[in-house]
């Protein structure tokens, strides 16, 4: 089990104060003791070597050793936009898209959308960010954007890549053939995007991205391009750092 820690706000000084969520699991799940070492990391990048002094049943305090810089990012922004499936896969997407290294999550409303992204949803996906960090060594939390709307989003001219997943699109292949700087993906509701939704992507410049003969749920589909994008462009050769 990961002996990895989330601190919020960021650490600053040489000792941490951990309350909530965190402190349960490192007393009560992990049950760990006065001078058991463990990994914080605070979304600043960095992760701190740090040991336990004092475990309270509500607080733990932490000496913290060492800073180290350990960059497990990709090297571009990768934000997926995308409407919530409902219940479990919700919570399966976001910590796949955790793993994989997306920097951004997008709820999307759309006009045949499902499971709309209201605060509470996106209050317990938050939990689900850092659970999903704790395990797979991030430093870095993936955001989870307030929910847009269509038009909202593909006005955004900043991503040098922004690709629309649709069946009669390119291969991923013919649309990114070097590393980007950044990569928007838009991936459909279970109904599939409109044909308006389709058309007026396309008109603002975004390119629709094939993923193959099979019609792929959203989560398949969310997961399949962060994973190709991220492993042709990512530095997948690196080993874990
Ligand atoms: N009900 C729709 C499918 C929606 S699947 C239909 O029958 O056509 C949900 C979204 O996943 C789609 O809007 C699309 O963005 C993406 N997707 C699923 N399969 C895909 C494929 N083979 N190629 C590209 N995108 C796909």
């Amino acid at each position: 089990m990961s002996n990895r820690f989330f601190v919020d706000p960021p650490i600053a000084g040489t000792r941490v104060q951990l309350g909530g969520d965190e402190a349960r699991h490192i007393a009560r799940v992990m049950r760990l003791q006065p001078g058991d070492g463990v990994v914080l990391f605070d979304d600043s990048g960095a992760e701190y070597a740090a040991h336990i002094e004092a475990v309270d049943k509500r607080l733990v305090t932490l000496a913290i050793v060492e800073r180290r810089e350990v960059d497990r990012e990709l090297p571009f922004e990768l934000s997926i936009a995308c409407a919530l499936p409902k219940g479990d896969r919700q919570k399966w997407l976001v910590e796949k898209l955790v793993e994989l290294g997306v920097t951004r999550l997008i709820p999307l409303k759309t006009e045949r959308g499902v499971a709309q992204p209201v605060d509470k949803a996106l209050e317990r996906l938050a939990r689900g960010v850092i659970e999903a960090s704790k395990q797979c060594r991030r430093n870095r939390l993936m955001r989870i954007e307030p929910a847009c709307s269509w038009d909202e989003l593909v006005g955004q001219g900043d991503p040098s890549v922004r690709l629309i997943a649709d069946p009669g699109g390119a291969p991923l292949t013919a649309l990114i053939d070097r590393v980007p700087s950044s990569v928007l993906v838009a991936i459909g509701p279970e109904g599939g995007f409109t044909d308006d939704e389709l058309r007026v992507a396309l008109q603002a410049g975004w390119q629709a991205v094939g993923l193959g003969p099979r019609i792929l749920r959203v989560e398949t589909a969310a997961l399949a391009l962060s994973a190709a994008i991220g492993l042709l462009h990512g530095g997948a050769h690196h080993g874990p750092a």
